[in-house]
């Protein structure tokens, strides 16, 4: 017998290294007309690295000091950047104290007692409001944090029993085939995609550049990222959301049809998604959008 195309369009989308999780999802994916894609480990490669480390005046902690803490705090953490802080310590051959008490916050970082110390780190716009510390130490924090955006990369702040301690600077390179990714998936969907990020605006505003993408959202949270997605399907639109992380998870579960990057991605995202990445390209999204489109005029 000869295969219904919707169960050919599978198997070939398993050939481009994409796992669709059944005929339905097959057929909805060709539907979408709007893609909103995720920045850290979706748009870029999901292996960042530790380029700065800037101790802040008022903790008196040197770059060691900071990085180990930080590190020591990350090491529980899946998130690429949390990986990126433990590789710079291990590098530097910096001795990670145990962590207690872990939380981890999607989209904000991570909190935990390490040696004693509450350290918390993550996003400087999210923990400075919490964070105590002098006007003058804000100040340098502030400045030093938009010195590393403006560059592109990531700044993660590093807070120790309530004060600012210091800033890394992360970089994470955009994946070789998201501007060609992007082209595609605008021609393919006759609508501009969009970048939903817990990122920066900064930071965010530079990688969409390269990436061709002029609509960016920046500094969301989850729930933000999810009432994007709920936005543009209430103007009628059938988005596609591709991501990777625990923060995509809302967005993803809520889109017409939810794509996950498998390699890095977070074992929720996986779970959530419609479809999962296997081979690590990113061009495989529209791939699979105009496989899905040829098997559906094939069935009607
Ligand atoms: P994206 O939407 O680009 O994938 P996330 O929502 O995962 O980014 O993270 C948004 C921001 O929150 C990051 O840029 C970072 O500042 C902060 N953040 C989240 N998780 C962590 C973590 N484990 N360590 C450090 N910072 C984090
Ligand atoms: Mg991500």
């Amino acid at each position: 017998a000869t295969m219904p195309p919707l169960l050919s369009a599978i198997a070939n989308a398993g050939r481009h290294g994409v796992l669709v999780k059944s005929a339905v999802v097959m057929e909805r994916l060709g539907q979408v007309d709007a893609v909103a894609l995720d920045k850290t480990g979706t748009l870029t490669e999901g292996s960042p690295r530790v380029t700065d480390v800037r101790p802040l005046s008022g903790a008196g902690l040197d770059e060691g000091e900071v990085l180990a803490l930080a590190a020591a705090a990350e090491r529980p953490s899946e998130h690429p950047l949390a990986r990126a802080v433990v590789d710079a310590a291990r590098e530097r051959g910096l001795d990670l104290p145990e962590a207690r008490d872990f939380t981890s916050a999607p989209g904000v970082g991570v909190t935990a007692v390490v040696g004693g110390r509450a350290v918390a780190v993550g996003a400087p716009a999210r923990l400075l409001d919490a964070a105590d510390g002098t006007a003058v130490q804000r100040e340098e924090c502030g400045r030093t944090a938009a010195e590393l955006q403006e560059s592109g990369r990531t700044a993660v702040l590093v807070v120790v029993d309530g004060t600012p301690a210091g800033l890394l600077g992360i970089a994470d390179r955009l994946r070789p085939d998201a501007a060609a990714t992007i082209a595609s998936l605008a021609r393919l969907t006759g609508s501009a995609p969009v970048l939903l990020t817990g990122d920066n605006p900064r930071a965010a505003a530079h990688l969409a550049a390269e990436a061709g993408i002029d609509d960016v959202r920046a500094g969301l949270l989850p729930q933000d990222k999810l009432d994007a997605v709920r936005e543009l399907e209430s103007a009628g639109r059938k988005v596609l959301v591709v991501g990777d992380g625990v923060n995509d998870a809302p967005a993803l579960a809520a889109a017409h049809t939810g794509i996950a990057m498998g390699r890095a991605g977070s074992d929720l995202a996986l779970e959530t998604a419609d479809a999962v990445i296997v081979r690590d390209e990113l061009a495989a999204v529209p791939a699979t959008v105009a496989l899905s489109r040829r098997a559906r005029r094939l069935v009607v």
